[in-house]
């Protein structure tokens, strides 16, 4: 064969090859990572499939954070949920996921919501808190706050979560208050209709990180379900777990109530990803696409 020949059949080779390769790296490089919705609001949830060949460490980040997965029943899936914050800035987020040997980035479009808003006056003397009362719900908070931080990377959650309690929501996610002419936090779960003593399961498995009677929320239980997800159960009558108790998905924690400052018996049902406020019937719905 002439040097000539060779070239020629070398080009050949490589016109031969060179689609074959392109959509084999294109497949490996793309569309292996599944975002449900695409476009979040504020205080909204997303779901992730992830699909990966590579044996590697696979690693998913999120707004600059490490988030955590968990296998799914396909071969080589893995899913994972990413919160966004209720006063997140709009705009355009990141998800990247690299695996040792690709690295993939998507975007997510954050876009502003309105949950509307809520003026009302209260007697001046129930709104002013006594300095014991105002160093005990900044204590409460401080300590609150901590809990979200210090969750266990380790998923302990499993499948779809489940709601506590059957009742429909009676107060909406993300509400904003506006009480006496003051501007307060707005709503950081929704408030399910229950009358006092019903049964309220936990959402999902995990450890009970918080069983106490706070000046708020009343008797409140938070759970850790590891991977950064905590929800929150508040108002109880009466908590049937103790601190650093492991829980199942469905057990019943705690019976409704009306503890707190409250107007009448409901449960407040809550949920922190990654610290983020988000409504937790998104997670409830969006999670159903899991199984389980
Ligand atoms: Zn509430």
């Amino acid at each position: 064969m002439q040097v000539s020949e060779k070239k020629f059949y070398l080009f050949a080779l490589l016109l031969v090859l060179i689609p074959f390769i392109t959509v084999q790296l294109a497949h490996s490089m793309s569309k292996t990572i599944i975002i449900t919705p695409q476009e979040i609001g504020q205080g909204g949830v997303g779901l992730l499939k992830v699909h990966d060949n590579n044996k590697g460490n696979l690693e998913i980040t999120w707004n600059k954070r490490n988030i955590s997965l968990i296998p799914g029943v396909e071969t080589n899936t893995h899913f994972a949920f990413i919160g966004v914050d209720l006063t997140l800035k709009p705009g355009r987020y990141k998800v990247k996921k690299t695996d040792g040997v690709y690295t993939e980035t998507k975007i997510i479009h954050v876009y502003k919501k309105d949950y509307g808003i809520r003026r009302f006056n209260i007697p001046k003397s129930m709104e002013a808190l006594d300095k014991k009362t105002l160093d005990r719900v900044r204590d409460e908070s401080r300590r609150i706050r901590r809990l979200f931080l210090e969750s266990d990377k380790t998923p302990l959650w499993e499948g779809a979560w489940i709601r506590p309690v059957h009742g429909p929501v009676v107060s909406p996610f993300g509400r904003r208050s506006i009480i006496n002419g003051t501007e307060r936090s707005p709503h950081s779960g929704v408030d399910l209709k229950a009358s006092e003593g019903e049964p309220v399961k936990a959402t999902n498995n995990g450890v009970a990180v918080l069983v106490e009677a706070c000046f708020f929320s009343g008797l409140s239980v938070i759970i850790d379900h590891g991977g950064g997800i905590h929800s929150m159960y508040f108002h109880l009558s009466k908590a049937l777990i103790d601190t650093g108790q492991i829980v199942k998905k469905g057990e019943i924690i705690g019976l409704s109530g009306s503890s707190g400052r409250v107007t009448g018996p409901h449960l407040h049902f809550g949920v922190r990803l990654d610290g983020a406020r988000v409504n937790p019937i998104k997670l409830l719905d969006l999670s159903r696409g899991i199984g389980g």
